[in-house]
């Protein structure tokens, strides 16, 4: 598996390379199946709600522009900030491409690298907004969000595989030590929390959010 890499903040937007952008998406552990030769089908596009309210955005053309190397447009543009991050494209891709995390990397990249300061795109600004609640909930608690929130008729959208985790959520939750129905309450043993902390610092999690997003990780 390829290594986190944390980048240093930038105060100055600096040029990202089209190597730079495919080495990232390439070697990041979330898209492990890269590229795949997209072949511009559109299977991503039909169930895309982004694309749907958004004219600037939809996944087979924010493929296709990495393909041509737009990386300057689309670091620069509204369009990754339109997706919802509904994983709809992840579980639909025929080749097994994931727009939706090659989304995550793209931000990522535009935050880091100064195409996303200011307030200039709001959905950034909205993301920080939530990233200390999410943040100290996985840090402090080892939990994120309650799944129950997830519908039966949604997570069917998202494919066989996510199906049959939310049948068996319950099962699985009393597995790892939550409680089966209870999702807002810490329910991991300290020990575990402790592990939990020790992944989330060695993958560099800690130091971004707390260096790169400027949120304290408090224990809740
Ligand atoms: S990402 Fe997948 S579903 Fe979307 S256009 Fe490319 S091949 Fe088709
Ligand atoms: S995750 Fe994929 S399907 Fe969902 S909004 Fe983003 S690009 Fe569209």
């Amino acid at each position: 598996m390829a290594e986190l890499k944390i980048l240093e903040e930038k105060t100055e937007r600096e040029e990202v390379s089209m190597d730079d952008a495919l080495r990232e998406i390439l070697e990041d552990p979330r898209s492990p199946d890269g590229l795949k030769q997209c072949m511009q089908c559109a299977t991503c596009v039909a169930g895309c709600p982004a694309a749907r309210l958004y004219d600037d955005f939809n996944p087979r053309m924010m493929m296709r522009d990495i393909y041509e190397g737009k990386l300057e447009e689309l670091l620069d543009g509204e369009g990754i900030w339109r997706c919802g991050q509904c994983f709809t494209c992840h579980a639909r891709c025929p080749r097994g491409n994931s727009p939706a995390n090659v989304v995550l990397i793209l931000r990522r990249l535009a935050v880091l690298r100064g195409y996303a300061k200011d307030g200039k795109h709001n959905e950034c600004a909205k993301l920080r907004d939530v990233a200390p609640l999410v943040a100290c909930n996985l840090y402090g608690k080892g939990n994120n969000l309650s799944p129950y929130r997830v519908p039966l008729p949604l997570a069917e959208e998202f494919g066989p595989e996510v199906t049959a985790i939310w049948m068996n959520m319950g099962d699985l939750r009393k597995k790892v030590g939550y409680d089966p129905k209870e999702t807002r309450k810490a329910a991991l043993p300290e020990k575990t929390i402790k592990e939990v902390q020790k992944l989330l610092d060695l993958t560099g999690f800690k130091d971004f959010i707390e260096k790169d997003i400027g949120v304290k990780l408090e224990m809740a």
